[in-house]
């Protein structure tokens, strides 16, 4: 569905990507782990058009979306939940999900996805006029989530989505992705959860540095002595 190839990114000299390839097939959970700073954010920003690639490929359902503006992403099936939620903190929880809705053109089956998103995340609806700047950071997640699904996505990006929150909110957010997979959405996954997200995938990929170091499925990767002693802290 998705495939990335010889992906090229740099911030002014210094390269944060070196020719990084990865795929996502349809159905799967896929997650890119890795330190800080190992060019994860900046993989899921060229998927959507945020930072350019230098060079590289990046195709999804077999067309090419380099240089596609992010309404024409979310068009094609594409939507991102963003690093720190980016969520409008002054509207409430009703005018974020209808924000998500933008790109949609039918706009009474998108008033039914955002009542049906509500009854799936209880809390939200509890909260649905209050300014989204007033939920906890569990329930901004879920409003993140919300409102990116209800683009409709075939693949849904998630980046860093357990940032900041206490393990059982983190638990929370897992199984919402998992109830996603279910439902047969395709999942990319940035995490620095690295044994959360792999024990969650299907398959995984290791960044360092700006390259791709180890890839395979999830539970080779977590039986790879190499991955637990860099990745789980030997554990
Ligand atoms: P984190 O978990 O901290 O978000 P990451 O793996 O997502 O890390 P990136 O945010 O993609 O890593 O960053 C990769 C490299 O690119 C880092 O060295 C970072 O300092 C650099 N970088 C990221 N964004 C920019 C930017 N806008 N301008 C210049 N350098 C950047």
């Amino acid at each position: 569905m998705l495939v990335v190839e010889d992906l090229v990114v740099r911030y002014g000299r210094s390269p944060a990507l070196r020719g990084v390839s990865f795929t996502v097939n349809e159905g799967e959970i896929v997650t890119i782990i890795g330190p800080n700073g190992a060019g994860k954010s900046t993989a899921l920003k060229s998927i959507v058009g945020l930072v350019a690639p230098a060079s590289g490929r990046i195709d999804f359902a077999g067309r090419s979306v380099v240089g596609l503006r992010t309404e024409a992403l979310l068009r094609q099936g594409l939507s991102l939940v963003p690093e720190g939620r980016h969520i409008f903190t002054s509207l409430t929880v009703a005018e974020n999900l209808r924000i998500g809705a933008t790109a949609r053109r039918d706009r009474r089956a998108a008033r039914q996805d955002i009542a049906d998103m509500l009854e799936r995340f209880p809390a939200l609806q509890r909260r649905v006029s209050s300014p989204a700047g007033k939920l906890s950071g569990g329930e901004q997640q879920q409003l993140a989530i919300a409102r990116a699904l209800i683009a409709r996505p075939r693949m849904l990006m998630l980046d860093e989505p357990s940032l900041g929150l206490a393990p059982l909110i983190v638990e929370q957010i897992f199984d919402i992705i998992r109830e996603l997979r279910a439902e047969g959405t395709t999942v990319l996954l940035v995490e620095q959860n690295a044994a959360k997200a792999v024990a969650l995938a299907d398959r995984a990929y290791v960044l360092q540095s700006g390259s791709v170091v180890i890839h395979g499925a999830a539970s080779e990767i977590l039986s790879s002595t190499e991955v637990i002693d860099s990745y789980f802290g030997g554990a």
